[in-house]
């Protein structure tokens, strides 16, 4: 039969890719485009990082490397996870992919058989639930609310678990919510697991941007046994500005880890040899440049919830990590815009765009209706000219 597969049928295109893909369309036919869709760190790769690419290039490191990363890379890595989350993994226990999302698609990949359910608490990253459709497999939404903060509570978990359930998704700190998980949540879902026998793929790809004194904790690292069930999902692209050399990584049980390798020999083979070098770098310093880094999320952070407030029928609650506000725009639901009545989130993120060239994403794409995603990892300016415009697109709302 001429048509593609049932399974791609069902799969939508990235929303937060898109709506990138929408802005920068839009910045090259010269409009002033303010972009909080993407969430892509605005600084640029740190010198020393950049330096070691170089060198990596001119000692012709630019052939093949063994499938899951080389071994130099991976025992530094090995380094991270013990150094930063009391994990011991060994080299061979680490895989390294292109991208974090590229990791998180080989855990799936080698977990989920047809039909398994996944868990994944709402609202939840864009590409989570279309992962898990493109392995088979069925996700489950767990619903979080508002009033939590939208952290997940571990009885809405319980509910949810059925003989099918095979995986949680974890995402602390969250996109598109940036809220972090404390310990005590952390280890009533490790005993769940434990106790109800599922995997856990706990994606920390934000756990260096924290804020308020907030703590990151990975949940393979409350116990032998839960280690043993979590497959632990990080990358270069938040933490170093790496969004583009495309380097994830992943620890996990070595047999998982050994099937991860064999999927990923036949998907990729290994990922970008001049970019794991770099990596190697970046996971060696950089205290420095993380640390202003944060402090700049910090503030801007601050900042774009505060004026957002100010702005009368919209409101964002101050998240704790990641580089992420769900602006609540509920309260200009039913407004008309040029006669025509904005009722979705979605309908607010497309007149948005087309009236005030401000792009965001809408909360549909994250299980979070009645919102938007704002990042604002760009520079204070574009978030006060940003916002500014949205008051204005809000004030002409009849
Ligand atoms: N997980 C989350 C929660 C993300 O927001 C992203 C976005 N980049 C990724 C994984 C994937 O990151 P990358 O593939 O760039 O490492
Ligand atoms: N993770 C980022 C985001 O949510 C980058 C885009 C993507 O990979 O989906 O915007």
């Amino acid at each position: 039969m001429l048509q593609i597969s049932r399974r791609a049928a069902q799969i939508a295109p990235s929303a937060t890719l898109a709506i990138d893909a929408r802005a920068k369309a839009l910045k090259a036919e010269g409009k002033d485009v303010i972009g909080f869709g993407v969430g892509e760190p605005d600084f640029d790769t740190p010198a020393y990082v950049r330096d070691a690419a170089h060198r990596a290039i001119e000692e012709g490191k630019t052939r093949y490397t063994p499938v899951g990363g080389t071994l130099s890379l991976r025992k530094k890595i090995a380094e991270k996870f013990l150094k930063d989350n009391g994990l011991a993994y060994e080299p061979g226990e680490i895989i390294v992919s292109s991208g974090a999302k590229q990791s998180i698609f080989m855990a799936l990949s080698v977990l989920v058989d047809e039909g398994d359910e996944v868990l994944i608490p709402s609202p939840y990253w864009v590409s989570y639930p279309e992962m898990v459709k493109m392995v088979g497999g069925t996700p489950v939404f767990v619903p979080c609310r508002h009033e939590d903060a939208f952290r997940v509570r571990p009885e809405e978990i319980a509910k949810r678990v059925t003989p099918k359930t095979k995986v949680l998704i974890l995402n602390s700190p969250s996109n598109p919510n940036g809220c972090v998980l404390p310990r005590e949540t952390l280890a009533q879902i490790a005993d769940l697991a434990v106790e109800k026998g599922f995997y856990v793929i706990s994606d920390e790809i934000y756990e260096k941007l924290v804020y308020d004194g907030c703590e990151h904790i990975s949940i393979a690292a409350l116990g032998e046994q839960i280690k043993a069930q979590t497959v632990v999902v990080n990358g270069a692209s938040k933490a170093y500005a790496m969004t583009g050399w495309r380097i994830g990584y992943a620890g996990g049980p070595l047999e998982i880890v050994k099937a991860m390798n064999a999927f990923q020999s036949h998907a990729s083979s290994n990922a970008c040899s001049v970019s794991q070098y770099a990596v190697e770098a970046a996971l060696s310093g950089g205290e420095e440049e993380l640390a202003g880094m944060v402090r700049a999320f910090d503030a801007r952070r601050k900042l774009i919830c505060q004026l957002i407030n100010e702005v009368p029928g919209l409101a964002a609650d101050l998240p704790q990590g990641a580089f992420y506000v769900m602006m609540d725009v509920r309260g200009v639901l039913g407004k008309r815009c040029d006669e025509v009545a904005i009722e979705s989130a979605h309908d607010f993120a497309s007149f948005l765009l087309e009236k005030k060239c401000v792009a965001v994403v809408p909360g549909e794409a994250f299980g979070a209706p009645g919102f938007v995603r704002i990042s604002y990892a760009v520079g204070e300016e574009k978030i006060r000219e940003g916002v500014r415009r949205m008051a204005e697109f809000v004030a002409a709302l009849t």
